[in-house]
């Protein structure tokens, strides 16, 4: 059994370690557009404001490779045949047996613009929303 998993966040993760869990037997083949792996998302905005460094937000304990996971890194899929089992990044193709998809999301993000010379003003704007939401809003800027 080969599962393909195309995603290398927490979903993806998640996944791995849910399989793992059940078979150690199973062949997982991990690919990802980026060129990191295993680290929180969450955190680079406390790197850019100084309180932790780059290698903080990885997580330790070598998850992957531990648990036996072939990661594809900077391994964009480009293409899923599902009729014959197969996905392609670029021109090369993986086949498999079950293919899990934990690509992320795109997140909607609102027509405010804080980054710009207008910054208090929007500011406001947002905090006016805060408002309307009857929630209050904390605010750090790095
Ligand atoms: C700044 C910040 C702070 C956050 N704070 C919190 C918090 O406090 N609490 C909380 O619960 N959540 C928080 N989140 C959200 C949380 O990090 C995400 O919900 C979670 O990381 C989503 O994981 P995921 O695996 O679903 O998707 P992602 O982490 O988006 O992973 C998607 C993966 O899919 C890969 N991918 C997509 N398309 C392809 C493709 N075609 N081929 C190959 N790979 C592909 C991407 O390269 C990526 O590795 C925060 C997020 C950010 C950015």
């Amino acid at each position: 059994m080969k599962i393909c998993i195309i995603g290398g966040g927490a979903g993806a993760r998640s996944a791995s370690r849910g399989i793992r869990q059940l078979n150690n037997d199973i062949q997982i083949d991990l690919f990802t557009a980026q060129n990191e792996i295993d680290y929180a998302p969450c955190e680079p905005p406390f790197v850019l404001r100084g309180s932790l460094e780059w290698k903080d937000i990885f997580y330790s304990g070598n998850f992957y490779e531990k648990n036996n996971i072939c990661v594809h890194l900077k391994s964009r899929v480009t293409n899923i045949d599902r009729k014959n089992k197969y996905i392609m990044v670029g021109d090369q193709t993986y086949p498999y047996d079950k293919l899990i998809l934990a690509t992320g999301a795109i997140p909607f993000i609102p027509s405010i613009h804080v980054h710009n010379k207008n910054f208090d003003k929007k500011v406001d704007r947002i905090k006016n929303l805060g408002v309307v939401f009857g929630r209050k809003m904390y605010f750090y800027y790095p």
